[in-house]
């Protein structure tokens, strides 16, 4: 295995770590991590329910942390690390960000905008393109939210959301 998939596989299970954080508190186990010049500038959670945010995304939330913790708004030397391939929003703010390298997880064929639906991050009418690599830790990243909804329904909680649905009906697939 060369020695930058050892180095994101290492990041990846930093940010398995912190989605299965999110469980505790009922939320959808997603993390993620910024990491620039090898450190960890930005780590969160899925923070959707706690918050009450339709925009609380794990990335949205590192994104937001890195740029305070290196006070600036553009984070081009960094990595975004997300255990589930980042959806439409979060992948425009990496771009808006100016994101050197996203990579994920499990692919999500509902939401997925790194390859799967569209392509944000590899859109030449942008102008900026960010290196895509997905598939890091895929199985462990979709055992985690597997793991998560099938709890969920044995508590008998009627109402399952749509990441629930989207792993029941087979829609979440790793790469
Ligand atoms: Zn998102």
């Amino acid at each position: 295995m060369d020695s930058e998939r050892v180095r994101h596989e290492i990041f990846m299970r930093i940010a398995i770590e912190e989605a299965l954080t999110a469980v505790a508190a009922g939320e959808v186990p997603v993390g993620s991590l910024v990491v620039i010049g090898g450190s960890v500038k930005g780590r969160r959670h899925n923070l959707r329910e706690s918050l009450n945010d339709p925009t609380a995304h794990a990335e949205i939330l590192a994104l937001r942390e890195a740029a305070a913790s290196t006070g600036r708004w553009l984070l081009e030397e960094s990595i975004v690390y997300s255990t589930l391939e980042p959806c439409p929003m979060c992948a425009a703010a990496m771009v808006q960000a100016r994101v050197r390298q996203i990579v994920f997880g499990a692919r999500d064929l509902h939401w997925g905008a790194c390859g799967t639906l569209y392509d944000i991050p590899r859109d030449k009418r942008l102008n900026h393109q960010c290196i895509v690599t997905g598939g890091i830790l895929a199985e462990e990243c979709a055992k985690m939210l597997r793991e998560f909804f099938q709890a969920r329904r044995i508590k008998g909680r009627e109402q399952v959301g749509e990441m629930a649905e989207l792993v029941e009906g087979g829609r979440l697939e790793i790469v």
